[in-house]
């Protein structure tokens, strides 16, 4: 799969300082990769090199049988990709294939439709690979796996799933159980393994992909997992007491000044009275508790370093299982991954260290997504390029790299003034008609809020700029839920269907651009579906291109 040439280190250096200066306006980024004379840069210069292109799909982009399967291959084959990550197994624990093992969780429609097998041929017959995506630990509240084992998902110190939290300001409702990825037997090896190797077997696909291969991250990192297996791991793993002499308990040696030099001095650290202790109070010391008394509260440092290594298990278990299969089969199924920007930061977050998963992964596809940055879209492109030179950095050069550029993210300029809009519009439908004071400040809101989309709107798309301006003087003059639902409408059909011309498709073959820089193996585009819906697979082809 387009292994690049091996690197020299110093090529990296190299790199990496002409990559600066190019940041900092030293040297004109096109001259990045011109001016390097060393002996492995040169070689790899001028060996020839193809660099990969994937896209992830959903199964709406293949299709429901044959003839659209055939369409969205020929589309990709158009576009250059030569590997379609196709969703198999979904954030709600839903699956896209027949199993046979796992029936009750497939989708309506597809045990009758073998999509996966469909694409696989379609797909092998256009020399394209298929990529098996599973959102791994992820499953829904509805889903199979949390309803038949509500005793394998992660807990919080209050005892409560993933799904008691909620999601930002106006504090929405988070659908998912997060499964403990540590219980044995478990979810990890009773449900998730057994689907993968269902696939492996039955399906001549190139990779399996992992994604949610982590805990998570955008509700509560630190709160998870705390389920009466994960309080008796944790200190466990770390050794915090002898289990030959469970009520041994010998204090720090003072041998040493400095409190914490003091650490090797063999202090069993789990208080006395830790089984009388409530699951709050046990997370509480796992979390802020002092590995030495007087010293910091570093007793998260282990609990860390417990989840890292849950996940890193699950990793080379998984490849384990895939090389076994191919052993029997004949077959060379990889392992592909979608993974967090910073693998030194996601270990902390979410237990995702993936610049040590080199022995288990074939292909990193990190999430080099905008959404991961602050900043405007010309810094966006800057951080993309330098970001993805460091990832190489991180796996230094022992598999290859693809930068995961989301389509729907380099648009926050052009988004964010609609998706605004639709919000005031949602709040104002949710306050009380007695509320007055409040629904005329939201009225008043969303017409200060159209302005600065008007002129442009008016310009490419008159039609449209009229009927949304009919909506809101509507919605001002009686805000009825009528009116409100009127223009909830009209703020959807735009967002779904742009008129042309509303999105600068450019910034698609810019990010491309900026991700190249950074000499990638791959570039991988997240997603068919948001393509289509932003009309942008003429700019991808146009990215692309030989
Ligand atoms: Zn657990």
């Amino acid at each position: 799969m387009n292994q690049r040439t091996p690197r020299h280190s110093n090529a990296v250096r190299h790199f990496l300082i002409a990559a600066a200066a190019a940041v900092f306006g030293i040297v004109p980024a096109p001259m990045l990769f011109h001016p390097l004379t060393r002996a492995g840069e040169a070689d790899r210069q001028t060996a020839p090199r193809r660099e990969a292109h994937a896209l992830w799909a959903h199964p709406p982009d293949a299709g429901r049988n044959a003839e659209a399967v055939h369409q969205f291959v020929n589309q990709c084959r158009r576009a250059n990709i030569d590997t379609i990550v196709i969703l198999v197994k979904g954030m709600n624990g839903e699956i896209y294939w027949p199993s046979r093992r796992f029936p009750q969780a497939v989708v309506k429609g597809f045990e009758s439709f073998d999509m996966l097998g469909a694409l696989v041929r379609e797909a092998h017959a256009q020399e394209i690979k298929v990529d098996a995506w599973l959102c791994d630990f992820v499953e829904g509240q509805n889903g199979m796996a949390y309803r038949e084992h509500p005793e394998w998902a992660q807990l919080n110190p209050g005892g409560k799933t993933t799904a008691s939290e909620t999601l930002g300001a106006q504090r929405r409702p988070y659908p998912y159980v997060w499964m403990c990825p540590a219980r044995r037997p478990g979810y990890t090896d009773q449900w998730l393994l057994p689907m993968i190797e269902e696939i492996a077997t039955n399906y001549a696909v190139d990779s399996i992909h992992h994604d949610y291969v982590r805990y998570p991250g955008d509700v509560a990192p630190d709160s998870y997992c705390f389920c009466d297996y994960c309080l008796k791991q944790i200190p466990r793993h770390a050794m915090l007491s002898y289990e030959t002499r469970p009520d041994e308990r010998y204090r720090v040696t003072p041998a040493q000044e400095r409190i914490e030099a003091n650490w090797w001095s063999d202090p069993t650290m789990i208080p006395a009275n830790w089984q009388e202790r409530d699951r709050r109070e046990m997370a509480d010391y796992l979390l802020n508790g002092r590995t030495i008394p007087g010293g910091p509260p570093d007793m998260r440092y282990f609990f860390y370093n417990y989840r890292v290594r849950q996940i890193d298990a699950f990793a080379r278990e998984a490849w384990e299982l895939i090389q076994q299969i191919n052993k029997t089969k004949g077959a060379k199924i990889g392992i592909s991954a979608a993974v967090f920007k910073n693998p030194i930061q996601s270990a902390r977050f979410i237990g995702q260290q993936w610049g040590a998963w080199t022995p288990w992964i074939s292909v990193f596809m990190p999430m080099t997504y905008r959404s991961h940055f602050a900043g405007s879209f010309d810094a966006y492109l800057d951080h993309l390029a330098e970001t993805t030179a460091r990832q190489l950095e991180w796996i230094g050069d022992e598999k290859p790299v693809y930068a995961g550029i989301a389509t729907t993210y380099l648009f926050r300029e052009e988004w964010q003034p609609l998706d605004d809009l639709r919000d005031r519009a949602s709040e104002l439908k949710a306050l009380a008609a007695t509320d007055a004071a409040a629904r005329d400040g939201k009225v008043k809101a969303i017409g200060t809020g159209y302005e600065p989309l008007r002129p442009r709107l008016a310009k490419i798309a008159p039609d449209r700029e009229i009927q949304l301006s009919r909506s809101i003087a509507a919605l001002k003059a009686d805000a009825t839920a009528a009116a409100i639902d009127e223009l909830l409408k009209l703020m959807t059909q735009l967002r779904n269907d742009p008129p042309p011309g509303y999105l600068p498709v450019e910034k698609l073959t810019r990010s491309i651009e900026a991700a190249r820089k950074a000499r990638p193996n791959g570039i991988a585009i997240f997603a068919a579906g948001s393509l289509t819906r932003e009309k942008l697979w003429p700019a991808l082809e146009a990215g692309f291109r030989e």
